[in-house]
């Protein structure tokens, strides 16, 4: 063993995620730690579900980060909104989906699944359906941006269809949050979360999460105790919780949160509109240019997500050569496909710090210049044109 540092390589990380970090974050991650119930650290944790609330579109006061990544926040969703012998509806439309309806099976409780193609949205007519057939379903869960897919569904509309039926709604967010529009309060989200490390442009390992107060009365009232003692809510709000003296639950990841913090300052800089106005524009300008080349994108255009562009493999060509060789000879990160897109697509993600005009010309030079040693069928010289040509009104 040498006592050598890790000095990781600079990459532009353009996938799935994580995502570029801001050097602004990472400043903020490595200054002095503090006690976890320091009051200056409290006062920095009132400040990030205050900002959190700003992100989310919400006046609940259950709006804070969960000490783990965004599968963390998932599952504390699900443990504190499910109880065995539940029903609970799972749109699935790709991969995560199908975490959903593993976790819907540990908490003692029945998935009834309503699946949708992967790459496209959650199909509400089925959702109904659904819920036609099974009135005695307690709450439904979907995937807002399925990042294994690249597919957005229409959460304002499912969400609806669900409160009609008096169900619970449980929506991810992971891969929307801070790229593309999410009104948990307009929507009547009942339990959302959501991940640092996509569109927040931060280190991951921070699970955002927000619980209405339907949720809570819901799990105030529960005939079981929460089988996750980490996630209980009962017990985080005597951490996290409004006014109340902070108790001892856990010991917070103080400078993650530095982080997260300064990554909400930022986007309360920018602005939420900006910032999905952004995820927009370089979208378009990366999408001319795949096109151009003559790519083409798995999901129909008007459900596809600005911040995940998932494209078809060209014929004969080898996805783990080609994303091997931009990520050695370009320090490019792309994303793989997952599950049934496993080899078929690439995912290229224009997430938070990392979506921006430089990225996006850097990502189709390196992505036309691989492709053409390898003798792939595409246009080339003339992505870079159609990319710019989104830049001038
Ligand atoms: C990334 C992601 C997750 C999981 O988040 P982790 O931080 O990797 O645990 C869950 N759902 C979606 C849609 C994601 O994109």
């Amino acid at each position: 063993m040498s006592n050598s540092p890790f000095n990781p390589p600079v990459r532009t990380l353009m996938g799935p995620g994580p995502s570029d970090v801001h050097p602004r974050i990472l400043e903020a991650m490595s200054r002095p730690t503090i006690g976890h119930l320091d009051p200056k650290f409290i006062e920095m944790m009132d400040d990030i579900k205050t900002r959190l609330q700003y992100a989310f579109q919400t006046k609940n006061a259950m709006t804070m980060p969960i000490s783990a990544p965004g599968s963390a926040g998932m599952e504390s969703c699900f443990v504190n909104l499910v109880e065995p012998g539940d029903k609970v509806i799972v749109c699935q439309n790709g991969v995560f989906g199908g975490r959903m309806k593993e976790n819907v099976i540990r908490c003692g409780a029945t998935p009834v699944m309503v699946e949708d193609e992967w790459g496209r949205a959650v199909d509400p007519d089925k959702l109904r359906d659904a819920l036609k057939a099974n009135p005695d379903a307690r709450v439904v869960a979907f995937v807002h941006a399925e990042t294994s897919t690249g597919a957005q569904s229409d959460a304002e509309t499912l969400c609806r269809i669900a409160r009609e039926h008096d169900c619970l709604t449980i929506v991810d967010a992971v891969t929307s949050l801070g790229g593309t529009p999410v009104k948990v309060d307009d929507w009547g989200i009942d339990a959302i979360y959501s991940g640092t490390q996509k569109c927040l442009s931060c280190a991951p390992g921070l699970s955002p999460v927000s619980f209405s107060q339907r949720a809570l009365d819901f799990v105030s009232s529960r005939n079981h105790p929460v089988q996750s003692w980490f996630l209980d809510l009962n017990l985080v709000m005597g951490y996290w919780g409004e006014g109340a003296k902070r108790a001892y639950h856990h010991t917070a990841p103080v400078n993650a949160l530095y982080g997260l913090h300064e990554a909400l300052v930022m986007l309360q800089e920018e602005g939420l509109e900006n910032a999905w106005a952004r995820h927009r524009l370089h979208h378009n300008a990366l999408k001319a240019g795949l096109e151009a080349m003559g790519l083409s994108f798995v999901v129909p255009e008007d459900e596809r997500l600005p911040q995940l562009n998932a494209v078809t493999i060209p014929e004969g060509v080898d996805d783990a050569t080609v994303r091997g060789r931009l990520l050695n000879d370009f320090n490019l990160e792309i994303g793989a496909g997952l599950g049934a897109l496993a080899s078929k697509v690439w995912r290229i993600g224009l997430m938070g710090n990392a979506c921006n005009r430089r990225n996006v010309l850097f990502c189709l030079a390196a992505l036309e210049s691989v492709l053409s040693d390898l003798k792939a069928p595409i246009e080339r010289g003339v992505a870079i044109d159609a990319a710019m040509g989104q830049y001038t009104d």
